[in-house]
């Protein structure tokens, strides 16, 4: 399956490593089905542990969804914290928020490791009111951020026109968030991995799995691979094993622009994000551009005729010119791509519900980033048999799981 089309822009900013598959070894304690944020990031919480660690990809690592990645990592989720809190309780919702919040603490130490810190920086967010009526929710949020101790503020209209010069009804600020380039993260952190003993198989596709009384025996082009213990993060293709049920693809679309000499005022500039749904974002990048994205629709393929890519790319151009009128904007890379919603906001990562030793970790949802990483966390405890107090709020058993 394509999972991306028209032209990416974080593969122009990192020239990655050659590479060539090792000999397989007699076994492995687990082999990793994906090589993008999940797997990479999977991977590394496995090394950690001393395991003996496989990685196949059919691709090569990093050129998946990850590198259509917009880099923006938040605490807040697509479903507010008061809402989630309805969802699943107060206990749950709340250690769910600060899980994505520590999670961006370990992104930024461990980005500190790679080449240019892979771009990790530190950013507010402004999640703007897109219609008047919606800052009844965002007040609502705002309580329930202030009262667990998120560090936020909320603005009013005139705020809005000060810090960033749009005209919006209000918003609520989070600190503590950042944008990141996924790309150099996943690329970079593999090239680390390699080093420590990770064996990654590009271009290696995982044919049949046959299960043995205590191991699997894997079937590839490179050869045959034994495993104990299988972790598919295979993005938003097809699990080799099992059905996720809560899933639903779709497709969205971003543009990266031209350089801007001078971005201001734009507030530190903040990741730019809003209450409608499906959301307009923005960011901007360490070379002075602006990216945004939004337009999701409901085909899970992302579209092969340029002529349509083009028309969305002038959309978002539009939309972003409405927004800053004062800079001069050409939309350079133009690109549309697969992206995976599940139907109750939250991630699935954990082992099948009746299958011993297969696992999964699918961030699907627009944290995907933060969630690969609380991810790699929950399979790494499940894995070395740790208890982990909060798995059960992404498990694979619930109603929208994995059957
Ligand atoms: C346009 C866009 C913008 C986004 N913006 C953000 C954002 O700002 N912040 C954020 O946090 N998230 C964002 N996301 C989501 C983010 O991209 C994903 O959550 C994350 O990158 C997915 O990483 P992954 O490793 O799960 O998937 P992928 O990067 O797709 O990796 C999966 C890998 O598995 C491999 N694979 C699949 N099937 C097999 C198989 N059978 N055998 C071998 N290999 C296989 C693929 O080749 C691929 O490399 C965005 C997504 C899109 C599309």
């Amino acid at each position: 399956m394509q999972i991306h089309n028209g032209e990416l822009y974080w593969p122009t900013t990192y020239a990655r490593e050659e590479h060539t598959n090792p000999a397989i070894a007699p076994f492995y304690d687990v082999v990793i089905v994906g090589g993008g944020m999940s797997g990479m990031l999977t991977a590394h919480a496995l090394v950690e542990e001393g395991l003996k660690v496989a990685l196949l990809d059919k691709r090569k690592p990093g050129e998946g969804s990850s590198a259509a990645n917009t880099g923006i990592l938040q605490y807040s989720n697509d479903i507010m914290l008061h809402q989630l809190m309805k969802q699943i309780g107060e206990r749950d919702a709340v250690r769910f928020y600060q899980m994505c919040y520590k999670a961006i603490q370990e992104l930024e130490e461990m980005a500190q490791l790679l080449p240019d810190q892979a771009d990790f920086i530190k950013r507010p967010s402004g999640y703007f009111a897109s219609k008047k009526r919606d800052m009844k929710k965002l007040q609502k949020e705002y309580e329930a951020l202030k009262q667990y101790g998120f560090p936020c503020e909320i603005l009013t209209e005139e705020e809005v026109w000060t810090k960033f010069g749009v005209k919006k009804a209000g918003a609520i600020i989070t600190y503590e968030d950042a944008e990141i380039n996924p790309y150099k993260f996943v690329v970079g952190l593999s090239e680390r991995l390699k080093q420590q003993g990770l064996h990654i198989f590009e271009n290696t596709i995982l044919n049949i799995i046959e299960e043995n009384k205590d191991d699997f025996t894997l079937h590839t082009i490179e050869g045959i691979i034994k495993t104990k213990r299988l972790v598919y993060t295979t993005g938003y293709e097809k699990v080799p094993f099992g059905k996720v049920k809560g899933a639903n693809i779709r497709r969205t679309y971003a543009i990266v622009t031209n350089k801007i000499p001078d971005l201001h005022p734009w507030f530190e500039r903040a990741l730019l994000w809003e209450t409608a749904r499906p959301y307009f974002y923005l960011r901007t990048t360490v070379d002075n551009r602006i990216i945004a994205g939004g337009l999701d629709e409901g085909k899970a393929k992302p579209p092969k005729n340029p002529k349509h890519l083009n028309e969305k790319a002038e959309q978002l151009l539009n939309v972003l010119k409405d927004m800053l009128p004062q800079h001069d904007l050409e939309a350079e890379f133009i690109y549309g791509a697969s992206f995976g919603e599940s139907k109750d906001n939250l991630p699935f990562i954990g082992e099948h519900p009746d299958h011993r030793g297969h696992y999964y970790m699918l961030g699907y949802g627009g944290n995907g980033t933060v969630y690969s990483l609380i991810g790699s966390r929950i399979i790494a405890d499940l894995i070395m048999e740790r208890p982990n107090d909060d798995a059960h709020i992404v498990a694979t058993h619930r109603k929208y799981g994995v059957k």
